[in-house]
């Protein structure tokens, strides 16, 4: 029996009473789950629409990708076509005439001969370009260093260029000692930058004219461009280059990383923090001599402007100094000493890291080049860029990973 409290005596309820009771909480209880159970339908069906929503913008924007690959493509392909058409055409017609035509003399047979022969030279290197795109793009293109005459490569690439400069009027000539030092180089590379400049300075000349390939006269000074880092400075050096000229030294400042004779330093790592002490010591720049390592990664973790001017004059004073010292050592008849304790000291870059930075490097690129972002430096000019980009591929882990 159930029983309850009123204010005034004690209340009984009668069984009918409390059977209509729990029916009616029953039924309350289900109409509450219901709802509950509504709402969570709600919330599920809502998160799914989201879900659809955003995977179909995925998908669209793997289509648009693949979209733009196939434009690519048929553009490359077209392009090629175009290429390869031209000479394959000039081959077909001059053998058809060869193989049809009997009343031509010795020397117009002669002649097709040698076209159909220059125009297959010139198809297999076409080929040869393409398949070093794909090989370069895949990272793969490998250099075949021998030793070799350089006299015997630029007379090949005249044997390429002459057919053309003979129907221009233009001769040809090979100016240089009979005994020139060996080459260490890759023949077919070096082969084909011949055959390239000779090809345009042959289209560029007036008929009449002669093009000249002559060997640099000993004792002028020898320029080399686009190289800065110190090791490839001093390598150059050995090789005979006097003058060098790059944006490396501030390009690298302005990202944060400084050259010592122990390898490069990046200011932003957070271990430089308390360091007291200047980039290197016996640095006389102004950047050594003024300010601490631990108040330059200050600098550069407020991305101050005043640390990306002071990593650059370390760096231009510290190749200064470098190449100081290279001609101090060539001087006293040690540079081959000088050379080697460098690079036993200076921190040799990682391959590894290298060509994982050059990877996340290349599609920062493309997703700059894209208008994605332009997390790729915190300043600089695009001709720098464009004329850097042989050069950015050298830096090892100095560079800041806002890519
Ligand atoms: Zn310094």
């Amino acid at each position: 029996m159930l029983f309850g409290y009123s204010a005034q005596s004690l209340v009984y309820f009668s069984p009918e009473f409390l059977q209509l009771v729990q029916v009616v909480a029953t039924q309350v209880g289900s109409a509450v789950k219901n709802a509950q159970l509504y709402e969570e339908l709600r919330l599920l069906s809502l998160d799914l629409d989201r879900k659809v929503r955003e995977r179909t913008a995925e998908l669209e924007r793997a289509n648009e990708q693949l979209r733009e690959v196939d434009r690519l493509k048929s553009e490359f392909l077209s392009v090629v076509a175009h290429e390869f058409r031209t000479p394959l055409t000039s081959i077909c017609s001059f053998a058809e005439i060869l193989l049809h035509y009997d009343t031509l003399d010795a020397t117009q047979r002669r002649r097709f001969v040698e076209i159909i022969n220059e125009e297959g030279q010139r198809l297999t290197r076409l080929i040869s370009q393409v398949l070093d795109i794909s090989r370069i793009e895949s990272g793969k293109l490998e250099l075949r260093l021998e030793y070799h005459d350089l006299r015997a490569i630029v007379a090949a690439a005249f044997q390429i260029a002459e057919p053309v400069a003979g129907r221009r009027g233009i001769r040809l000539c090979f100016d240089a000692p009979a005994a020139l030092p060996p080459v260490y180089v890759d023949r077919d590379r070096v082969l084909q930058v011949i055959t390239n400049l000779l090809s345009n300075a042959v289209q560029l000349s007036p008929p009449g004219e002669t093009v000249r390939v002559a060997a640099l006269p000993a004792g002028r000074p020898r320029y080399m461009m686009g190289i800065g880092a110190p090791e490839d400075l001093l390598d150059g050096v050995a090789r005979g280059v006097d003058l060098f000229d790059c944006v490396l030294p501030t390009r690298l400042g302005r990202n944060g990383a400084v050259f010592t004779h122990a390898g490069k330093l990046n200011l932003r790592n957070a271990g430089l923090a308390t360091r007291s002490g200047p980039i290197e010591d016996g640095c006389d720049c102004e950047a050594c001599a003024e300010f601490s390592l631990g108040y330059l990664h200050h600098l550069f973790r407020c991305e101050e402007l005043l640390g990306y001017r002071l990593a650059s004059i370390h760096n231009l004073r510290f190749l200064v100094r470098l190449m100081a010292e290279a001609r101090e050592a060539i001087l006293a008849g040690s540079y081959d000493g000088f050379h080697e304790e460098f690079r036993s000291r200076y921190r040799p870059p990682d391959e590894q890291v290298r060509n994982e930075q050059r990877k996340r490097w290349r599609e920062a690129r493309s997703r700059w080049a894209a208008g994605a972002g332009t997390e790729l430096q915190p300043a600089g000019e695009s001709s720098e860029r464009a004329a850097a980009e042989a050069n950015e591929e050298r830096m090892d882990g100095a560079r800041p990973t806002g890519d």
